[in-house]
């Protein structure tokens, strides 16, 4: 039971730093095991209608697309699943102001793609399942100890086994406990903000377009999915007491509410999936990693969904810290060495601050109602709109596409 890397959590991110640890690897050994109790081998059922589609749905950048091709898993990914969006309209509740940002603007055949979870974590799997040398383990880790005297750490199950690990990646979610056992302190805040998630159809096709209108309680987001042209899948945030009441209404009374709080934009919503509503938090840890456990994703930083950069900053930290652990592996070093671990760090905590910066930024800027800064707002998203250069520079920094 000695691994080379252990990684907590088979989720988005820790399947794939497995992923890229097997595909950096080539046909060299490598001995990786992937602990989660909710690890699901099984295929996704095909998903056509309103009560099928998985309300968790992310908006992956093209960045994200090529590391995930790299990888083995955006082609597994079933096309009719792939839900591209060619356009962007966001607009200003409290005022006249709007931009649109159009792929056909920048050359391109669409902004990045909307998926939903499941299907990008079977993909995942798929692409792991071909691989040699990865233990998947369906079952929780109870405890992480200190590193024993030859360097391994014992990653301690809950059925009592104990497994010995060079190193641990933490990708185990936004309340990690591999976090705890490591004693990385967090900076966090809450953003006062629930988001209420579910999919929708509407009376009017949605475009190809994803929608957002900034309101003063928070921003509400349309997004299309290829599934169906008149179907959409919502983030809307809100107040906790706003949330509440919203998911204490019935389907047409709910359907009702964001109808209005849409303005009509789709026309009506006419029918509303079951729904969720999740506690939205800031948090970043101080430092990603401590005595052989390195934090990935989540267990590392959650920022505010409006933007649809979460998963993607998890991917970017998926990605280099596998190329940091294969480089190490290949010169004969632990890869739970400080000094590997810290180049990963160097490399992922300046940007993914910069975008955590950048979101509360939009958040509160949208959430002031002093009519002075409304009116600023509303001038400067129209004169943004018209400034071609440093909005097409924003959108390929957005969409990962300055990197590639
Ligand atoms: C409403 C909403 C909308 C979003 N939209 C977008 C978007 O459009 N684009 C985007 O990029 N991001 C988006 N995000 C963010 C994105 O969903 C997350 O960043 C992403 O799911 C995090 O993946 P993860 O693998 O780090 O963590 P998780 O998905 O939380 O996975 C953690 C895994 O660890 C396992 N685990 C936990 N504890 C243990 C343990 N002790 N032992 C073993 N396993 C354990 C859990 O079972 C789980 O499977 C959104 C988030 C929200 C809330």
């Amino acid at each position: 039971m000695q691994y080379d890397v252990v990684i907590i959590g088979a989720g988005l991110v820790g399947q794939a730093v497995a992923a890229a640890l097997v595909q950096g690897m080539g046909n060299k050994p490598v001995r990786i095991a992937l602990v989660d109790p909710s690890y699901n081998p099984d295929a996704p059922t095909p998903t056509t209608s309103l009560q099928t589609v998985d309300i968790r749905v992310s908006a992956l950048t093209a960045q994200t697309q090529e590391f995930l091709t790299r990888v083995g898993a955006w082609q597994r990914i079933p096309s009719a699943s792939l839900s591209p969006y060619t356009a962007m309209h966001v607009w200003d509740a409290e005022g006249t102001g709007s931009v649109t940002f159009a792929a056909a603007e920048l050359h391109l055949p669409c902004l990045g793609h909307i998926v939903e979870n499941r299907q990008t974590l079977w993909a995942l799997q798929q692409a792991i399942s071909v691989a040699e040398g990865i233990d998947i383990l369906p079952v929780t880790v109870r405890y992480c100890d200190n590193p024993d005297s030859e360097g391994y750490v014992p990653v301690v199950l809950e059925t009592g086994t104990i497994l010995r690990a060079q190193l641990v990646v933490g990708a185990d979610g936004a309340l990690s406990r591999a976090r705890q056992w490591a004693g990385l302190a967090t900076r966090e805040w809450d953003y006062d903000h629930h988001a209420i998630v579910a999919t929708v159809e509407c009376e009017q096709p949605i475009q190809a377009t994803a929608w957002q209108r900034f309101r003063p309680e928070g921003p509400l987001a349309f997004l299309p999915l290829a599934h169906h042209p008149h179907l959409a899948s919502i983030v809307w945030s809100t107040s906790p007491a706003e949330a509440k009441d919203l998911l204490a209404l019935d389907d047409e009374a709910f359907c009702q509410a964001l109808t209005a709080a849409f303005e009509h934009r789709l026309g009506a919503v006419k029918a509303v999936s079951k729904r969720a509503s999740f506690p939205l938090r800031q948090r970043h840890a101080r430092d990603y990693f401590c005595r052989g456990i390195v934090l990935a994703g989540d267990a590392a930083h959650t920022i505010h969904p409006l933007a649809g950069q979460g998963v993607n900053l998890g991917f970017k930290d998926a990605a280099a810290l596998s190329e940091e652990i294969v480089r190490a592996l290949k010169r004969g070093i632990s890869p739970g060495a400080d000094a590997v671990l810290a180049r990963y760090q160097r490399r992922r905590q300046a940007d993914n601050l910069a975008m955590m910066a950048a979101m509360e930024g939009f958040k509160r800027l949208f959430a002031a109602d002093m009519p002075m800064v409304r009116w600023l707002r509303n001038e400067g998203m129209r004169l943004f709109d018209r400034w071609s250069p440093i909005k097409q520079h924003l959108v390929m920094k957005a969409m990962g596409l300055d990197r590639l």
